[in-house]
């Protein structure tokens, strides 16, 4: 399961991720990471057993900390499958199936390239 990490300024220089997994036990798969010097935001991957034990771990170090249940939603009435998501989505979220687009949606990790790309608007991430 994937969880969104918003880390805040004043904790960012933290080992946070070693010390969660050191304290959970989780293998946890960094998926993306965008953190500079003041703030950071991380997604995660963990399997769905240590999900909540690891959520709570970062909250109790003061990250708030976003369950990814359905990261990206595809308008079935606006697509056109025309496969341009397919194409640029990184974590081969989408895939052609019957000649039709469809979607695992729990591989996302909300970059958000696809929204840029459809030419339908037919994609949205799921706000955190
Ligand atoms: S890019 Fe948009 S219109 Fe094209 S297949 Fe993907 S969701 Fe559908
Ligand atoms: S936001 Fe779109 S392109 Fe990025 S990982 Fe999710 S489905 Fe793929």
């Amino acid at each position: 399961m994937k969880l969104v990490l918003h880390v805040e300024p004043g904790i960012v220089r933290q080992p946070l991720v070693s010390s969660v997994i050191l304290e959970t036990g989780a293998l946890v798969n960094i998926e993306r990471a965008k953190v500079d010097a003041v703030s950071g935001e991380i997604v995660i991957d963990v399997s769905s057993d240590k999900c909540m034990e690891v959520k709570t771990a970062f909250e109790q170090r003061g990250v708030k900390v976003v369950l990814l249940e359905v990261p990206v939603i595809r308008d079935e009435m606006e697509c056109i499958h025309c496969g341009a998501c397919i194409s640029i989505c990184p974590t081969g979220t989408f895939r052609f199936e019957d000649f039709k687009v469809i979607e695992d949606a729990g591989k996302c990790v909300q970059c958000g390239a696809c929204i840029e790309a459809c030419p339908q608007r037919a994609l949205r991430l799921i706000l955190k």
